[in-house]
């Protein structure tokens, strides 16, 4: 008896991609005549685009049944269009990619064989270099991935990309996982699984533009340590011991002066000094513990991680 193909869904975020969406169908078309061993699906998320993107991906599907998509009530993010992709991939495979052809598609040949007879569960992408990125946020960048490995047990690779393949297996538990303050990129490595790391080149998008200031990106990275790290929150106890002893040795210190040499009162602005600088540590402190706390109020509200308006 012949075995039965299997299906394997593309799961595709899109925000304000009206110019990338139809270069990027044409280019994946390719691909499936490339793999005549595998069904294929796409499901588009429509992230809340403003632009002509729904409209476009409608008429996809017209022409297309295998094109399937979910249309956001509004902006929710990538994270929650990955999450709203995964929930609704049918396939035995599923792979996560951008719509603006940044993540090569004529990989997906390599990890469709590299899963099926090397064993692994999924495939993953990193970029070798930034090209075309401004230099100082390829600096923050890497400071970024060497903070967050030393203080996190999850391994965050840099230049981690969110092109993926998948197993099934893998998808399912990473939709177990119901967190409203999603960080995929530790989400991925803390399911675990064997993965087999490929590389590329940065490659410019294609058409639109990238969706990511360097301040969302600051507040992605915030995300990315409360998330999977608890050592800022250590920080508090680490001051607090420090200057214990500091507080400790100095009161031994200036007890033996006094007695030795007589009191005499000075020292005044070196005092205002040291309050500042306390004062300060403490509110640093406060403020560390006040970001692990907002994200706890956020998650026991128990949200859902995005409003679908429509789908097919
Ligand atoms: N994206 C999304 N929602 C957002 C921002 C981005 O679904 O709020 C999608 C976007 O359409 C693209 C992918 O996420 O397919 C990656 O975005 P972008 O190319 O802007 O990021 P970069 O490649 O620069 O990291
Ligand atoms: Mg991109």
């Amino acid at each position: 008896m012949k075995e039965e193909k299997k299906l394997c869904s593309i799961v595709v975020p899109c925000y304000n991609e009206q110019d990338a969406v139809p270069i990027y169908y044409g280019e994946m078309l390719k691909i499936f005549e490339m793999i005549p061993e595998l069904d294929f699906e796409f499901v588009f998320i429509d992230d809340g685009s403003a632009d002509g993107t729904l409209k476009i991906i409608k008429q996809l599907r017209d022409e297309d049944e295998r094109v399937h998509y979910v249309s956001f009530s509004r902006n929710f993010g990538k994270e929650a269009g990955i999450y709203a992709g995964l929930e609704h991939a049918r396939g035995d495979y599923v792979v996560i990619m951008d719509v603006d052809l940044q993540d090569p598609p004529e990989l997906i040949c390599g990890m469709y064989h590299t899963i099926k007879e090397e064993g692994y569960d999924c495939v993953a992408t990193r970029r070798v270099n930034r090209k075309g990125e401004p230099p100082i946020r390829s600096f923050f960048a890497r400071m970024f991935y060497k903070m967050i490995n030393k203080i996190s047990k999850t391994e965050i690779v840099d230049g981690a990309r969110d092109y993926r393949f998948m197993t099934r297996q893998m998808a399912d538990s990473i939709v177990s996982m119901h967190e409203y303050n999603r960080f995929s990129k530790g989400i991925f490595g803390w399911v675990g699984f064997k993965t087999k790391w490929i590389e590329y080149e940065n490659i410019e998008r294609v058409a639109g533009e990238t969706k990511w200031s360097f301040w969302k990106l600051f507040n992605y990275s915030l995300e990315g340590i409360a998330a999977f790290s608890t050592v800022p929150l250590s920080i508090a106890s680490f001051f607090g011991l420090l200057f214990c002893i500091v507080a400790f040795v100095g009161t031994i210190f200036i007890s033996l002066r006094a007695l030795i040499f007589g009191d005499p009162v000075s020292g005044w602005p070196s005092m205002v000094c040291i309050i500042m600088f306390l004062g300060g540590i403490q509110l640093l402190c406060i403020g560390i513990i006040g970001m692990y706390l907002s994200k706890t109020y956020l998650e026991c509200k128990n949200r859902p991680i995005y409003i679908s308006k429509e789908e097919a």
